[in-house]
């Protein structure tokens, strides 16, 4: 068990203080969890040890990863918050005790009552306080999920849920791309057994062979960029992640065959300028499709996601989407608030980093921790982190994530398109609104639905959502002849 220990420490990110701390976390955590065992019947220190390592794998400072081993000591163990005080200090005492508050959760009530309203409120109420907290949380159900099929059958689904409900979303919030994306994709074949089932039967020989494909492709297009003189850093593919490739199947109406972005090519270059660069190579040599061109360097994402996307007719015809971005682009989507924590922590800033902790959220979180910090109330403050985006509720606790501004019309589209095309009013808190009402956040919207179903060519000019847009378009495409026969 001790190796884990010497691969945490190996990381260079961590001086000799933090070194000693960690080491010091470490050998509590060995003595108090000692002689306990993990239902899969390991010892109950690989969790926590787990947690750290991945943690530290993120670049976290050395008092998280102190904390997150441990995390469960609060709880298991005899030792308490004030001896890790006096060992560890205040601030490896504070974190681990808003971890172990956040597990006392009980999520079984909002089972119950299928709403997880309060259980989000309280998360993100924890996150206002310190959002190491939260990150260790996420890292704990991360590990919690790699290893759900030990635990009783009733018990697998009730977790699953949660992680899709709860942790993915958060995750998802806080920019971290590819533990969201992993936590559904655990979560996913307990909540949904059969859907799991089915897009497994569809897709799994797609997935094979797309990936055979970009793997072929890789060393022409790498041929093709050094020839044009540009610094190649990485060449990698990208699995899309499965729950959202059902959801998107489901959504859409699609065909496996009409989903381009399966697998992806991602570029890696060492700067902005090498990017566009690769797009121009990428360009000459294969037409790209209309409308799938995007600089989300130019115009990032509200969440600050950078990368340059297109999809093009490569190699033999076949239609690839290509990823470009720096090594900073790609830390940032794939670790989200972990990498503004690690380089902040290290000391380690560089200027381009500095550009993109500018990103909305960051900056929102920082006056957010200041107000926390300062005691000053926070309840209303908390939401502002989440600027841009609202989350409405389902009168049964199901959340929508939406843009601020949106209708309850985006928000039944959101549900499903036959809501949608149905809906004649909404009702908040039991008080009718207009159709062009402005959603808030924490909204609990109930849709009424008329017997006919026809949206209005009206609404366009008050929806948020491309999705809304797009489906009342489709609506008029498909109904024009009968809506016309029928007037
Ligand atoms: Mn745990």
């Amino acid at each position: 068990m001790d190796s884990v220990l010497a691969t945490i420490l190996q990381n260079p990110h961590f001086n000799d203080e933090g070194k000693k701390l960690i080491t010091r976390a470490y050998n509590t955590a060995v003595i108090n969890h000692k002689n306990q065992k993990r239902i899969s019947g390991e010892d109950l220190i690989s969790h926590p040890a787990t947690v750290a390592t991945f943690l530290s794998e993120h670049n976290l400072d050395a008092k998280t990863i102190a904390a997150a081993l441990l995390h469960d000591s609060i709880e298991d163990t005899p030792l308490t918050l004030k001896t890790i005080e006096e060992k560890l200090g205040g601030e490896v005492a504070f974190l681990v005790e808003g971890v172990t508050k956040l597990s006392k959760i009980d999520y079984s009530d909002d089972i119950k009552k299928a709403s997880h309203i309060d259980s989000l409120k309280k998360m993100l109420f924890a996150m206002a306080q310190d959002i190491r907290v939260i990150l260790i949380k996420l890292a704990d159900r991360l590990h919690n999920m790699q290893t759900l099929s030990y635990l009783p059958t009733e018990k697998r689904k009730r977790i699953a849920q949660e992680t899709l409900e709860i942790y993915a979303p958060i995750a998802g919030r806080l920019g971290m791309g590819q533990l969201k994306g992993d936590l559904e994709d655990l979560a996913f074949p307990y909540v949904y057994p059969q859907e799991y089932a089915w897009l497994m039967k569809v897709a799994k020989n797609k997935f094979a062979n797309r990936a055979q494909y970009v793997e072929n492709i890789k060393p022409i297009i790498k041929r093709r960029l050094l020839e044009a003189n540009i610094p190649v850093i990485d060449i990698h593919s990208r699995v899309k992640h499965q729950l959202s490739l059902y959801k998107k199947m489901v959504k859409e109406d699609l065909d496996i065959n009409n989903i381009l972005d399966l697998v992806a090519m991602r570029i890696i270059v060492p700067d902005i300028k090498s990017c566009y660069e690769v797009l121009g190579v990428i360009h000459k040599y294969y037409k790209p499709l209309a409308g799938l061109i995007k600089d989300f360097i130019a115009v990032p994402k509200p969440n600050g996601y950078r990368s340059l996307h297109t999809t093009v007719f490569c190699e033999k015809g076949k239609i690839v989407e290509i990823q470009i971005r720096t090594p900073e682009m790609h830390e940032f989507a794939e670790s989200g608030i972990a990498a503004h924590w690690a380089y902040s922590e290290g000391g380690k800033e560089n200027a381009t980093f500095a550009n993109q902790k500018e990103t909305y959220w960051v900056a929102e979180l920082r006056n957010f921790l200041k107000s926390a910090e300062s005691g000053e109330d926070i309840s209303g403050l908390k939401m502002d982190f989440f600027k841009n985006r609202i989350f409405v509720f389902t009168p049964k606790g199901e959340v929508k994530d939406l843009p601020e501004g949106a209708t309850p019309i985006d928000f039944a589209y959101a549900i499903h398109t036959d809501l949608g095309n149905s809906i004649k009013g909404a009702k908040i808190g039991g008080k009718i609104v207009p159709l062009e009402y402005e959603l808030k956040n924490e909204d609990v919207v109930e849709i009424l639905k008329s017997k006919i179903k026809k949206p209005s060519l009206d609404w366009l000019r008050f929806v948020k959502t491309n999705q809304a847009q797009s489906k009342i378009r489709a609506w008029f495409r498909k109904n024009k002849p009968i809506h016309n026969a029928n007037q």
